[in-house]
């Protein structure tokens, strides 16, 4: 079978797909709260325009797709739309990711539908900082919406946590230790300088490894073995643990090196990497017709135009000019 590789011998096999830029919630360190443009109904690629995308990407060795945004529950159909996914042969793994607003009342339609895994994203077990963080009240009903995940079958279940030093770092061991009782992952992530947003800074940056030191200061963590190298969190357990905690270090340990990745945005632009402009328009050949080879054509194009890796924190590092909301995290 023919692969997308790209110049720097990755093979990509992994398709994020951001399916809406809107969103429920407003994160403060995600959406910008100015200026925000939300793209026109007209401009979203439609269900089955991905579904064409997939279809030619999977004879390219295409096999892993996460569902993203935006927040994608809020997009109708999107249960369908993802069992119409798992139809296509040579998909091994669809995966989401939500803020876990709507789990309570679709997690059991999630999993019929073909979800294997699904990333819960939680920043604060306080409801009033949630709610300063997040701009929505709506903790009760995450963590109800976790417990529903765990009760329809779902397994593994990560809940990612972005940690920003002054604002939520304090809540790290209360998260670390949610694996003493769950057999969740928990994965801290390093804040990144996303574009539009003006609420990153380096003293607002907390590296992995102090994350790390903080929770070992509480009990000593053991690394957890048979971890797949191209996933970007390192794995560990607390000693009486049942779940376990995963740092994902974008910035202070950038796993560029191993990155499978492809994007594709809400607006059907094939993008390689989150914090590179190179995007290709593939909606403009999906509304003209074009044959499948000139869409391969294009995937193709996109793994060469593939970075060697990002430039945060080099002297020529320029934020992205889109939202993470409408790239998909
Ligand atoms: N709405 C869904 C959610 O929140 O899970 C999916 C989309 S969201 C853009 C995907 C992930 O990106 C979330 O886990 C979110 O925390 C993360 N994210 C957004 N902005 C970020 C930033 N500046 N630094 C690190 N992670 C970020
Ligand atoms: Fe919405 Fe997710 Fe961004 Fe928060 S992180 S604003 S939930 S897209």
């Amino acid at each position: 079978m023919d692969s997308l590789i790209d110049n720097y011998n990755r093979e990509l096999n992994y398709l994020r797909i951001s399916i809406t830029d809107k969103c429920n919630l407003r994160c403060f360190y995600c959406m910008p709260n100015k200026n925000l443009r939300l793209i026109p109904h007209d401009e979203i690629l439609r269900y089955e325009e991905i579904l064409r995308v997939v279809r030619l990407a999977v004879n390219y060795g295409m096999k892993k797709i996460r569902i993203t945004g935006g927040e994608p529950l809020i997009r109708k159909g999107v249960v369908e739309f993802i069992r119409s996914l798992s139809g296509i042969s040579g998909i091994e793994d669809i995966s989401l990711t939500t803020n876990g607003i709507l789990l309570k009342e679709l997690a059991s339609d999630l999993l019929g539908a073909g979800i294997k895994s699904i990333n819960i994203s939680l920043d604060s077990l306080n409801p009033q900082r949630y709610k300063r963080l997040t701009g929505g009240d709506y903790l009760a009903q995450v963590l109800e919406g976790i417990k529903e995940t765990e009760r329809v079958g779902f397994d593994p279940i990560k809940i990612n946590t972005v940690v920003i030093k002054g604002v939520n770092d304090d809540e790290v061991v209360d998260f670390a230790k949610i694996t003493l009782d769950k057999p969740y992952k928990i994965r801290f992530i390093e804040f990144m300088p996303t574009a539009m947003i003006d609420s990153w800074s380096e003293d607002r940056f907390l590296p992995s490894d102090s994350i790390r030191e903080q929770i070992e200061r509480f009990e000593k963590l053991y690394p957890v073995t048979d971890q797949d190298k191209s996933r970007p969190s390192r794995g560990f357990r607390l000693k009486n643990g049942i779940g376990d905690i995963g740092f994902i270090s974008p910035i202070s340990h950038h796993f560029c090196s191993s990155c499978n990745r492809l994007r594709l945005t809400a607006d059907g632009k094939l993008r390689p990497c989150l914090f590179s402009d190179d995007e290709i328009d593939i909606k403009r050949l999906l509304r003209n017709n074009a044959a499948d080879d000139e869409i391969i054509g294009q995937l193709k194009l996109s793994a060469q135009q593939k970075s060697r890796g990002h430039m945060i924190r080099e002297d020529i590092f320029q934020k992205c000019n889109r939202p993470m909301s409408a790239i998909g995290g």
